[in-house]
């Protein structure tokens, strides 16, 4: 039974009908259906009457209070659930914030191809069918030096094409050191069990020979496989089969050689200093059969699986029925052609695509940054808010490149009204959210990802969750 005060605070809940002629809710009516809308209101009102029933003696619930709740509710019902925001957390690739951000003229391309009818499986000279492959292909080979290509879905696709296309039923020899769990639970090691392949883990943890993969080789054998183990090291006493030996081995005896790149640089960034990653074209080079890797990772294109190698290989994956399952669609061809166009002038690469350009970006422009928007700031932030420009490290993100740490800069803001746990959550809850992080009791905004147009979109954001 309900207490007296529990029935009273019952008794005074406002009926569905009268909230729903509120003149505060007239817009919402108009942009959806009439039904969303009295659904929502006595949505709101169980809520309430659950919460009444909880507590033995509760106050009323003010009419103003439970109305917010509903346009709160009805805001987010017609507001675009997946919206831009502000990555100011410095990492550059950040797979909860869609990793890689397209280039101006990929960004272009894909809108293109949105609004308009496109050749996209029409070939313009033979006025035949066409293939979708093909936009692609021929820049593929050419900035990779593969002989042939092909694009499907991500890599994780990728990986799981070639397993089921070129050893289902056989075995895959790879080192036990590279059997790597990938953000979002993909294991190297399901994804073979899903394709039908049979893996035979050789080796140790930290140390796998050359003589390990030799002896691991039988008549069911039929791929020597690398796995790129993206988003850690192994550091100290280790030991890795080098490429060029792999593929030694895999000619002496017949196998293909794959090599799962996870990430994949067209452009040298080890010639900048940052990291020691090898480029698509070294591993080609260095005569590996097959290889993969994504199109969102350093390649900074549309979320993507790139496999390159030799043709034999690849015309076979083309021509398995799984490779329409996992093809890519029309926007994502569009972006990713834009964006290996850019490769063709490495220069231009680095400065136009965001990827690239966020991870070359000197400390002293950050620096820069971080002094115009605290500029800005200063006019906006109520006068309990302190700033201080710091220097810190941003990475790479997106299991790319872990062990590499970028000198940065960022803006540190405390508050003594405010913990910086608070700022953080009103931070993210503006009409564009920007996404900082905390560190030792304050919020840090790393100006490595924040591009120029955002620094006076900061300060105004921060004064709508500030009033
Ligand atoms: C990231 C990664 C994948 C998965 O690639 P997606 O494009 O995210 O599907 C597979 N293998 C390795 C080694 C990776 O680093």
């Amino acid at each position: 039974m309900p207490t007296d005060k529990q029935q009273q605070a019952l008794r005074q809940l406002p009926a569905v009908h009268t909230i729903l002629h509120h003149a505060d809710l007239a817009s919402y009516k108009e942009k959806l259906p009439p039904e969303w809308v009295s659904q929502t209101i006595s949505d709101i009102l169980s809520l309430e009457r659950k919460a009444i029933l909880e507590e033995p003696a509760p106050s009323p619930r003010p009419a103003e209070a439970i109305l917010s709740r509903v346009r709160m509710r009805l805001d987010l019902l017609t507001s675009s659930r997946l919206r831009p925001v502000i990555n100011a957390t410095g990492i550059v690739l950040h797979t909860n914030l869609g990793r890689a951000v397209l280039s101006d003229a990929a960004t272009h391309a894909v809108e293109q191809t949105a609004r308009s009818y496109s050749n996209l499986e029409y070939n313009l000279h033979t006025r035949e069918r066409g293939s979708r492959h093909e936009h692609v292909e021929e820049l593929l080979c050419r900035l990779t030096g593969a002989e042939a290509a092909m694009v499907v879905n991500n890599n994780a696709a990728a990986v799981f094409l070639v397993l089921r296309t070129l050893a289902r039923d056989r075995e895959v020899i790879v080192s036990r050191g590279q059997l790597v769990e990938i953000g979002g639970s993909f294991r190297v090691s399901e994804i073979m069990r899903e394709s039908g392949s049979r893996l035979v883990e050789v080796g140790t943890t930290n140390k796998t020979r050359s003589s390990d993969v030799a002896k691991a080789i039988t008549p069911e054998t039929v791929m020597l496989m690398k796995v790129h183990t993206s988003n850690f090291k192994v550091i100290g006493f280790t030991q890795e089969v080098p490429r060029e030996e792999l593929v030694r081995l895999a000619r002496e005896h017949g196998l293909i050689c794959y090599e799962d790149l996870g990430s994949g640089v067209l452009y040298d960034l080890k010639t900048h200093g940052i990291g020691d990653e090898p480029t698509v074209q070294e591993c080609v080079q260095a005569g590996v059969d097959v290889l993969s890797f994504s199109g969102d990772k350093l390649l900074g294109g549309p979320q993507a699986g790139i496999i390159a190698g030799k043709k034999e290989w690849i015309s076979r994956l083309k021509k398995n029925q799984l490779a329409r399952a996992l093809r890519v669609d029309k926007f994502t061809l569009a972006g990713l052609e834009a964006t290996l166009r850019h490769y063709l002038h490495p220069k231009e690469a680095a400065e136009k695509i965001p990827t690239l350009r966020n991870i070359l970006r000197k400390p002293e422009e950050i620096f820069r940054r971080a002094e115009e928007l605290y500029g800005y700031m200063r006019e906006k932030v109520p006068a309990d808010v302190e700033m201080e420009i710091l220097p810190s490290t941003s990475h790479v993100g997106g299991g790319s490149l872990p062990d590499v740490e970028l000198p940065t800069h960022c803006l540190a803001i405390t508050s003594s009204t405010f913990s910086p746990a608070e700022l953080d959550r009103r931070l993210h809850q503006g009409a564009i959210p920007v996404i900082g992080r905390i560190s030792k009791d304050r919020l840090l905004l790393d100006l490595r990802t924040v591009e120029p147009q955002e620094l006076r979109q900061i300060p105004q954001l921060f004064q709508d969750v500030f009033p």
